[in-house]
């Protein structure tokens, strides 16, 4: 069975049965807090149990390396969003050790679409229209000084509320410790 039919399959199961009754909350977080994680397949499940974050606790906005990359982009809308519409009143940047963020390399990836079949002219044609294909596809080299840089993307930006705290911490993808980076409440 190909895999969308997989959860199809025990999706329709899943409902039949009621197991949804265990998840029942609001849209509003119980802990006022939104976080901002990166993708990785091992925090899925240890990040929240680690934070002692449930079910309906907090706002979950995750990419790839826990970023902000733009003031205006969709990351920063959503903690926006976050704080206005949804009662957040702390933000929590998370990076991780061993994150694929970490060293990436654009000049690698660009290879890896070359051989996927993406042709040069439309790289050239992207970079010629003013994208910065390198920069922006460009990981970081330090996760603790990337995880400060969105915390002050995040802490100097024009439309948050100067009462949201902050804070930045890195996380151990196999034992879940956290190490403070940025305490918010200091700021
Ligand atoms: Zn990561």
């Amino acid at each position: 069975m190909r895999m969308l039919d997989q959860i199809l399959k025990h999706n329709s199961e899943f409902v039949e049965e009621k197991k949804y009754e265990a998840f029942t909350t609001s849209k509003y977080p119980n802990k006022k807090m939104v976080i901002l994680s990166c993708m990785d397949t091992r925090l899925i499940e240890l990040l929240p149990k680690a934070l002692n974050i449930g079910n309906g606790d907090a706002k979950l906005v995750k990419n790839a390396g826990a970023l902000v990359v733009h003031p205006f982009g969709s990351i920063m809308r959503s903690i926006l969003v976050a704080v206005y519409q949804l009662q957040a009143q702390e933000v929590l940047v998370i990076g991780h050790h061993d994150c694929g963020m970490s060293g990436m390399k654009a000049d690698v990836m660009i290879e890896s679409m070359k051989e996927r079949g993406i042709n040069e002219e439309v790289l050239e044609m992207l970079n010629y229209s003013g994208v910065d294909v390198n920069g922006w596809l460009e990981g970081f080299s330090s996760v603790s000084e990337s995880v400060s840089h969105s915390v002050e993307m995040i802490k100097k930006h024009p439309l948050l509320p100067n009462d949201v705290a902050v804070h930045g911490l890195v996380i151990d993808p196999a034992t879940g410790k956290l190490d403070l980076v940025v305490n918010g409440y200091d700021q």
